[in-house]
């Protein structure tokens, strides 16, 4: 390849997607290193500094191994990544079913439209919330999604006030996801139904397979 730049890598996995639209198919997950965020939640804090710089076609030439048709790009915040684009676009010409899931707190206008975005809008137990970029908001697709990953009754207010002052209620992919371990399925659960939110509530399934083990 011509032009074959590098990705800062974590791991490649081949493992059950546990969340948002493609939950429970076998999936490669591509995790990239580094994030300049730190959430209070990050169940991922590990990506922060162990990582290898890889050419893409190395990455490529590993991911075409499994034999799915889905790979999910995350991190760590892929974004962060200077070439991250030349690995999607990569992707997109082996003709994969992509999703990137990103923070919400990176520009999302440079990514490719085949991809689809998983965004995670940070909430304000997640200590973070401060450098959501707004304007992610107003540029996402129909068929992209949006994660609020709820710490509290706080953190589930708050998501229901974002939805409503960027007209986002009726958004199809809203995914409300309770801290594992530490916001009962059941309380979330209640809040929903009790506003008849049109959300899906969504547990990690990778957390019920595998616990606080890495999903592979
Ligand atoms: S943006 Fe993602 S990887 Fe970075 S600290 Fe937050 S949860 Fe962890």
């Amino acid at each position: 390849m011509k032009n074959d730049p590098s990705v800062s890598i974590n791991e490649i996995f081949y493992s059950i997607q546990g969340e948002a639209k493609n939950t429970g198919k076998p999936t490669v997950f591509i995790r990239t290193a580094g994030c300049p965020f730190r959430c209070s939640y990050c169940d991922t804090d590990y990506a922060f500094t162990e990582g290898k710089q890889k050419k893409i076609s190395e990455v490529i030439k590993y991911v075409k191994k499994f034999d799915t048709k889905y790979i999910t790009v995350t991190g760590g915040e892929p974004l962060a990544q200077k070439n991250i684009k030349n690995l999607l676009e990569l992707l997109i010409s082996n003709s994969y079913d992509i999703s990137l899931e990103t923070s919400g707190l990176i520009d999302i206008s440079s990514v490719p439209e085949d991809i689809e975005i998983v965004m995670d809008i940070k909430t304000p137990s997640s200590n973070e919330e401060s450098k959501n970029i707004k304007k992610n908001l107003s540029i996402i697709k129909k068929t992209d999604v949006l994660k609020f990953v709820i710490g509290d009754k706080n953190d589930y207010e708050w998501s229901k006030e974002v939805l409503s002052e960027n007209n986002l209620i009726n958004f199809s992919n809203i995914y409300f996801s309770p801290v594992h371990d530490l916001l009962k399925p059941k309380d979330i659960a209640k809040w929903i139904l009790d506003d008849n939110l049109k959300v899906t509530l969504q547990l990690q399934i990778h957390k019920y397979i595998w616990g606080n083990e890495r999903a592979r």
